[in-house]
């Protein structure tokens, strides 16, 4: 038996809303992103004909490859999320809605000076390695105020908050470790910030959803549990 892709979007919905019950949440205080990455702009239509929203990608050429397929449906919202390196920051700056994966300056100030400003801001969250070692990707929790301070002060950037990948755990109670971590960072900056909008956590995927909701996730990224495994 296949799953169509609006069953496997209402199972997400329903999964999410019980985990945000399951921890005295509001029905709607986390939004279910779509990670699609190498899934083709047809799941894509077919998930927005369903009434999906935001869509999350990782590589820039296949997004903007889709996004061109995709151009009649004006209130898509796109989110990147992959790692991102500077000789594309122009694309993903005036492409994009969102970028979660920004973890150095350097590349904040590019997006920030390439976005158009008729665009308005860029919607941005800032990467975290909260899992150590393991991972090689984020600016580290020592690193995270300073580099906080810098991006804040970009004129076509608004700091959203944080965004977190930890090491993959099968066990729900040591899951909730580093999403706990993570959401008291963005309590820090919250204080030293007081301006920002700050109000993000990504966190939260087709594995740890549950555990990233009790911690206070507000940005659910799924991709796996709405369009299948990925090859
Ligand atoms: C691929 C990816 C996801 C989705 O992962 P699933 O396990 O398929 O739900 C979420 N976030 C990021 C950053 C990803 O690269």
């Amino acid at each position: 038996m296949t799953t169509t892709i609006a069953e496997a979007l209402t199972d997400a919905r329903q999964r999410l809303d019980r985990a945000l019950s399951a921890a005295g949440r509001n029905t709607n205080s986390a939004t279910l992103l779509a990670v699609s990455k190498t899934k083709p702009a047809d799941m894509v239509r077919e998930a927005w004909q369903h009434g999906q929203r935001e869509f999350g990608e990782n590589y820039v050429q296949e997004a903007l490859d889709k996004q061109q397929l995709l151009s009649d449906l004006d209130d898509i919202v796109w989110h990147f999320i992959g790692p991102l390196q500077s000789n594309k920051t122009r694309e993903v700056a005036n492409h994009f809605h969102w970028v979660h994966s920004v973890e150095r300056e350097k590349i904040a100030r590019r997006l920030s000076d390439q976005r158009d400003p008729a665009l308005g801001a860029l919607q941005v969250c800032l990467q975290v390695n909260i899992s150590g070692e393991s991972s090689k990707s984020g600016v580290s929790l020592d690193e995270l105020p300073q580099l906080a301070e810098r991006v804040a002060a970009l004129p076509h950037i608004n700091l959203r908050g944080l965004m977190a990948i930890p090491a993959p755990c099968d066990d729900p109670q040591h899951q909730r470790e580093p999403f706990a971590a993570l959401s008291d960072a963005l309590e820090h900056l919250r204080s030293i910030l007081p301006d920002a909008q700050l109000d993000t956590l990504s966190m939260g995927m087709s594995n740890d959803l549950e555990a990233a909701v009790f911690e206070g996730a507000t940005m659910v990224r799924l991709g796996t549990a709405i369009f299948g495994a990925r090859n």
